[in-house]
């Protein structure tokens, strides 16, 4: 069976990494979604309200994990036996950035690719700082982010202005 992970931060998880999830389970029989834990300073959720949010919103999917990791994302891919990574590429931007990423990994081990993936135009401005800034702003969240991420979001910044 061939399994992918989809590595990321994931703070929060929006409906853009999930419409990614979704396309790539229509390619690989498995997805390993795996939040990166090393960043946790800086991050809003902690690692675990991350993959708690991530497996809600995914519980009616077949054929997709959620793990958190540490440490160099082709270790952690190797040892759940995924030969590729998904990574979603929405704008131009996102591009160099992931390019050079993509080949590091690569030079680091030979045997893992990385596939990218488009998301719906309709997510293509979608990321989770501006998730992060809107819900602090106590602007409207829903329609970016799944039912459990408003809930945790709002009561995060339960003085935020509606
Ligand atoms: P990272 O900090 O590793 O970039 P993110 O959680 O921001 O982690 O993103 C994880 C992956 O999901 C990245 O490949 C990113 O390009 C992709 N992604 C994020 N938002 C979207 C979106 N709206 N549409 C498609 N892909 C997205």
């Amino acid at each position: 069976m061939e399994r992918a992970i989809f590595p990321g931060t994931f703070d929060p998880v929006t409906l853009g990494h999930l419409d990614i999830v979704r396309r790539g389970r229509g390619v690989f029989d498995r997805i390993l979604i795996a939040v990166a834990r090393q960043r946790e300073k800086q991050v809003l959720f902690t690692v675990e309200e991350r993959v708690a949010m991530i497996e809600e919103a995914t519980s009616d999917l077949s054929g997709v994990e959620v793990e958190s990791f540490e440490g160099m994302l082709v270790d952690f891919a190797r040892s759940r036996n995924a030969r590729a990574v998904i990574r979603g590429l929405r704008v131009i931007s996102d591009f160099e950035y992931e390019f050079q990423m993509a080949l590091m990994n690569r030079r680091l081990d030979d045997q893992i690719d990385t596939v990218f993936l488009m998301p719906s135009e309709r997510y293509i401005y979608l990321n989770s700082t501006l998730v992060r800034e809107i819900a602090r702003l106590g602007g409207p969240i829903e329609g970016f982010v799944p039912e459990g991420v408003v809930r945790r979001l709002k009561e995060r910044f339960p003085g935020a202005r509606r």
